[in-house]
């Protein structure tokens, strides 16, 4: 390994999170002894079984919902393309998608590949974001149609932290016989929900979001929601989901949410508190730095900040030999830079959108941290912007 984990500052939570220590050792007997089939009939699988279901109940408290709402998958992603697909299945004369343009992959693909790719037998209405990355509720509102099977809204913005109005949305949508599925792997843990007071039908998140390992996601069903399963097999999760479960890992998402939901708080006031230094003090200290997002209306731990002329991979390389861990806004796909999808929709200008960085905190950040990325930052920007031709002082 060339980069020591000791010597990281690491504010890339948005991309993946540090597996908690407890969480681990939540896990390790379900890795080591306790091996047994939670399906199995015997009392060495059941017990994983009890342990399975001591998880479930562990997700549903964090959730506001019943255990019996949650079903165990693999990611995030596998968790969108269920609830979606299932509500088109559900719905076969229904044809009709609302979603935003600002959704991350693991949805927006999905449907860009069922409006495209499936002889357009889909329609997909892409709803639009302002300059600050909220939406438009009236926009909303006139695209909902009688053909319309699924809303699916992301609770917050993976990119800017922006939060959606989906509660409202959901109800909209509910009143008009439309199901709605929130994508809330960025949303959950990070703010408190109460799901069983909402008309959201589907929501998904990821472990790996919260300090559980990878490769483990849920999917929320509200109860009496119709329900197809993507994964046929046999009949884990009550039929909704075929294939053994990822045991440990499930015990490790288990103890994940209620480390998250002790720290709620904390991830509000301390988190968020780190969170407006960092951006306060790069706003203030590096010239032509701008946010991207709504002020408030954002979760407590991400700051997404052009730095205008410089690229934004070009800092995160300068970043990395201080062992700064961020993300770009932008990818560089097959050789050309293209600017963040979500800050295109923004109208975000092709000189910020290039030069975009986010930051985003968790509850192992420390005040040392941010003094030493504001300490770090301006002197990178400079120098990047003296090689830049766009630049002048
Ligand atoms: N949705 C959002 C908003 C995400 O940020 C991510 C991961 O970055 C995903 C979905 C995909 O989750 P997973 O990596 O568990 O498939």
């Amino acid at each position: 390994m060339q980069c020591n984990p000791d010597n990281v500052i690491y504010m890339d939570n948005n991309a993946t999170t540090r597996v908690a220590p407890e969480v681990v050792d939540a896990m390790m007997p379900f890795l080591t002894d306790y091996y047994g089939n939670p399906s199995s009939m015997h009392t060495f699988g059941g017990q994983v079984g009890q342990a399975v279901e001591q998880a479930r109940g562990s997700v549903a408290d964090l959730l506001g919902a019943d255990a019996s709402e949650v079903v165990f998958t693999s990611c995030g992603t596998e968790s969108d393309s269920t609830a979606i697909l299932s509500a088109l299945q559900t719905y076969p004369d229904k044809r009709h998608i609302v979603t935003t343009r600002v959704e991350h992959p693991a949805v927006k693909s999905l449907c860009e590949n069922l409006d495209n790719l499936t002889g357009h037998k889909h329609r997909v209405t892409w709803l639009k974001v302002k300059a600050d990355g909220t939406l438009d509720m009236e926009e909303y509102k006139a695209s909902l149609s009688e053909d319309t099977a699924i809303v699916s809204v992301m609770w917050a913005n993976n990119e800017t932290g922006v939060i959606f109005p989906v509660e409202e949305m959901a109800k909209i949508a509910k009143e008009r016989g439309i199901l709605f599925h929130t994508d809330g792997v960025q949303a959950v843990g990070k703010i408190p929900m109460n799901l069983q007071e909402t008309d959201i039908d589907f929501l998904s998140l990821s472990g790996h979001k919260l300090h559980a390992p990878k490769g483990v996601g849920v999917l929320y069903i509200a109860k009496g929601t119709p329900f197809i399963p993507f994964l046929n097999g046999g009949h884990q999760e009550h039929g909704r989901r075929g294939g053994t479960e990822n045991v440990a890992s499930i015990i490790g998402l288990g103890k994940a949410c209620d480390l998250a939901a002790a720290s709620l708080t904390d991830e509000n006031t301390r988190v968020r508190a780190l969170r407006d230094k960092l951006e306060q003090g790069l706003l203030s200290s590096v010239p032509k730095s701008l946010l991207n997002g709504h002020k408030e209306n954002r979760l407590p731990n991400t700051s997404n900040i052009s730095f205008e002329y410089v690229e934004g991979e070009a800092i995160l390389l300068h970043m990395n030999q201080y062992n700064i861990c961020a993300s770009s806004g932008s990818a560089c796909t097959s050789g050309s830079l293209e600017p963040s999808h979500v800050l295109r929709a923004m109208g975000v200008p092709f000189t910020a959108a290039h030069g975009s960085i986010r930051f985003s905190l968790s509850v192992y950040n420390t005040e040392e941290d941010v003094d030493f990325v504001l300490e770090k930052m301006p002197a990178i920007i400079e120098n990047l912007r003296k090689m830049s031709p766009f630049w002048e002082e």
